[in-house]
Order: C-alpha cells, then structure tokens, then sequence
C-alpha cells in the first residue's frame, strides 16, 4: 500500500519504518527544516542539550526499536545514584521514599499519611467509570500523600493539573492495578513478584552517546529519501479510495494516511474530512513548557547525587521541577561541571512563556537559589521553548479516542503520536508499532 505519513517526529517516522518493513511504499512530510519533531539534542561548545526528553525507560517493548535502529551499543545508562528522587518539602529537598518500607520510615511523611498507607489494601474499589488523577489518590492515599506525591509525580510526567487529568487514559497501569488487585498496594506487590519469579529487573533508564537525538537520527538515516521535510501539509482530501495530501504546493496519492501530529495540527488538517473527528482532536489540551539549561563549571557537587526534585503546588515556586543532568548522564568533556535543567509552565504556570529568556532565567535561578542555596556563576545557559508541549489526558479522553479510532476507520485513515495513547517515547514507540501491524 501507498502510505503517507503527516508528521516526522519519532512517532511518524517509527511508524513509517514500522510500515516499510512490512513492505508498504511510505512516504513522511515534515513541516520543519529537520526531522524529528520534540526529540533532538543540541552541541552547545562542550555542553550537549536536549530539546526535549531527557531519557526514557529501556522497557520490553522497546528493545525490537533499538535493535532495529541499530542503537544497542550506543545506549547509556544513567549514573545508579540516578535512584535517588527528591521533593520540595517546606521550602527544601526531601528524598522520595523510593520503596513501601520506606515510605514507612520516611521523614518526609506524617503519621496520619502514614497510616493511610498501611489502611490502603483494605479500601473498596472505585465505581468511577473515569476519574480524575486527584480523585483516585486521595480516595486511596488520603490528602497529604496526593498533595506532596502524587501531584508532583503527574508533574514530573504531564507537567499537567491532576484534578484534570483522567486515571484511565493517563495512568492506565495504576486504574488496572486497582482494577485487578483491588488495591494500588497489592497490585504494585504481585506486579513486584512476578517480576521476581520471571527473574527480571525493573527497566534501566537510559539515553544515548551522543543524546536522545540518536534516536530521531537512526530514523531519519533508515528513512533515507522516504523523508521529505520542508514539506508542511496544508490539506488532504479523498477521493474514492485514494487520498490525496497537499504539502507546500506539491500533491502526494495514497491508499492510506498516518496523521503523527499534535492534536491541534490534526484538528485543522480534518476540518475538511471529518467534521466530528476534528473536533475530538481539537478537546485534547496540551501545555506549554520551557526547559532551561544552567551550566555551572567547577560545581559538580554542589547539589545531592541524584536524577532531580519536583515542586508539589503548595510550595512557593513556580518552577515544576529541576534534573540534575550531570548527576544522571555525567559527561566526560564536562568534568565537575553542575548541569541543570529547570522546566518551567505546564498547567501550573501556564503564562511563562510569555516571559522573556532572561526574565525566566532570572526567577528560575532565584529559586534554585532558595532550595539549592548559592549557586557559582553560570558559565552556559539555554532555553528551549515549546507551545503545546506535552498533551493533556483530561476526563472523558478515552471516549474522544473511541471516536477518532471508529472515524478514522471508516476513512482508512490512522492517527498516532503523542496526543493519544501515552505522552512518553517509549509509549510513542510502541504505538508505532502497533498501527502498523494494524496495515492488513
Ligand atoms: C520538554 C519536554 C520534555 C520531555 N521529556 C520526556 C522524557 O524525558 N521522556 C519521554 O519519554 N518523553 C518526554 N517528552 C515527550 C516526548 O517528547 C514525546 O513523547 C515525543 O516527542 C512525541 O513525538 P510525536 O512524534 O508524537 O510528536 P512531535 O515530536 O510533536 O512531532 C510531530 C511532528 O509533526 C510536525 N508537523 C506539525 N504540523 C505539521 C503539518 N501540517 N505538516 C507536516 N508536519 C507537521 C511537527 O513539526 C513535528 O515534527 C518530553 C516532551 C517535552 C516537550
């Protein structure tokens, strides 16, 4: 079949890859100069810099990926003190108790949130067909627990509000631990067990040699001329069976289109197409982030070994969190140099953006000054800014994807990325994977 992708960033050119293995002719078209949509890193001199993820989690499922990518030996695991999380807690870092006896002994919690943990397993299941992240963690961890863990843990991951997003769409495991074990508690026990009894480790978490930009990288080489960028497309219609795309002027047939766009981008193109589905698209919120990168030569050990902190909202800053990037992925070039990256916006600043580079900068150092203490001057800074960054789950998003699947059924057309069935790159991955063994 005759494929046409809309969208080059690593969920439509995996997806391109995915296809031209099983033997379809595919074709992507890229809007921007160079592929590989939020994922790329940057050489700044001696600092490398990643526009947008940092790393990801080396999972089953993502092992075919970097096999066929040819990746495997390029793979860098992060520095094992990585373990080691932190929060704000009272204007200051407190680690995360990274395990249940932990939590037990933990500072950073009360008795009362204590004592909820250990009344947890006895809780009754939810009736809720869809609830709100909120909803379900102080239902089964009381207020304390949600407030200063589970707010900011949906922070570090959707940089979104809690009370918005939907359990079941945006954290489908913890709905189905509860779902099956009647409990978080003894859902995430007998998940820990059998993992014991398969004899397997909890997944590494990993970047590449040269950054994550390895990764759009080896897709775009594989890719080859199949790539077109430069190549927005401005419309795509039917006609009969064959769609016909428009990019810049040039047209492109196909028997079938992947749209690999953020929702808004996929509401505009299907305003001609599908009226219902392009307003499903246009429901799915994102938020808009920057991430800003601090360089501090000669200062490696000026904050605590670990992967970073998040702010829970109650905290008097507006940052949402920090990563310790010279603790995580330590560089060679770069030795006893501190590297931070502070991300900024999200739901709970969503005005940041509209603040210059130096005025973000500024609050964002202050700040760090205020958890960290005094900071050495800065020898490097960056910041990457990104509207619609991350997409938002909210309530009631599974039935909006119901609709676009029937929709796009009908029209033979797929829709993939980061918009839909997991905001991270593995869940982008493996989304890939999975439309394209859907191509019969
Ligand atoms: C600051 C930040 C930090 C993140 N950190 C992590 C992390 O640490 N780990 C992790 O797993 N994930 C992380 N993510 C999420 C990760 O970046 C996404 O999962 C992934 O990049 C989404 O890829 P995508 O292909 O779905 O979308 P995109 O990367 O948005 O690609 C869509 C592409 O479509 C193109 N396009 C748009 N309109 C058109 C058009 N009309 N015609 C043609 N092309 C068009 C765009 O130019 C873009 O290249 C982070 C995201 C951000 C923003």
């Amino acid at each position: 079949m005759r494929v046409v992708i809309v969208g080059g960033g690593i969920g439509g050119m995996a997806t391109a890859l995915a296809l031209a293995d099983r033997g379809h002719e595919v074709r992507v078209l890229e809007s921007e100069q160079t592929a590989g949509g939020k994922v790329g890193t940057l050489r700044l001199g001696p600092w490398q810099v990643e526009t947008g993820p940092f790393a990801i989690l080396q999972r089953a499922s993502t092992e075919p990926w970097l096999r066929r990518l040819k990746l495997e030996s390029s793979v860098v695991k992060a520095d094992a003190a990585a373990k080691h999380r932190f929060i704000v807690k009272d204007r200051q870092l407190a680690a995360v108790p990274t395990s249940p006896p932990a939590l037990l002994t933990s500072k950073a919690l009360s008795w009362r949130a204590k004592l909820a943990i250990l009344r947890e397993p006895f809780l009754p299941r939810g009736k809720s067909e869809d609830e709100t992240v909120a909803a379900f963690a102080r239902r089964r961890l009381g207020l304390e627990i949600a407030e200063n863990f589970v707010c900011p843990f949906v922070t570090g991951v959707f940089a979104g509000d809690y009370e918005q997003l939907s359990l079941r769409s945006a954290f489908p495991t913890l709905a189905q631990l509860e779902r099956e074990h009647g409990s978080l508690l003894r859902g995430l026990y007998a998940q820990q067990k059998e993992r014991q009894r398969r004899g397997e480790l909890p997944p590494d978490l990993i970047s590449f040699a040269g950054g994550m930009g390895d990764l759009t990288h080896a897709l775009a080489t594989e890719l080859g001329d199949r790539l077109t960028v430069a190549a927005a497309v401005s419309s795509i219609a039917k006609n009969g069976n064959c769609f016909v795309v428009i990019a810049n002027g040039a047209r492109f047939e196909a028997d079938r289109v992947v749209l690999a766009l953020p929702a808004q981008a996929a509401s505009l193109l299907l305003r001609s197409l599908d009226e219902n589905m392009a307003s499903a698209f246009s429901e799915i919120p994102a938020v808009d982030v920057a991430a800003i990168s601090l360089g501090y030569s000669g200062a490696g050990s000026a904050v605590p070994s670990g992967f970073g902190f998040l702010v829970p909202r109650c905290e008097p800053f507006s940052m949402l969190g920090t990563l310790f990037v010279s603790g995580t992925f330590p560089q060679p070039s770069l030795p006893d140099a501190l590297h931070l990256r502070v991300l900024v916006g999200g739901s709970k600043d969503p005005e940041a953006l509209s603040l210059s580079d130096q005025a973000l900068v500024g609050r964002a150092e202050s700040e760090l000054a205020s958890i960290l203490g005094r900071l050495p001057p800065r020898t490097f800074v960056h910041v990457q800014r990104w509207r619609g960054a991350i997409a938002q789950y909210t309530v009631g998003h599974h039935r909006r994807m119901e609709l676009i699947e029937e929709r796009g059924r009908g029209l033979q057309l797929y829709s993939t990325g980061a918009s839909l069935r997991g905001v991270g790159v593995n869940d982008v991955l493996a989304d890939a994977t999975a439309i394209a063994a859907k191509f019969q």
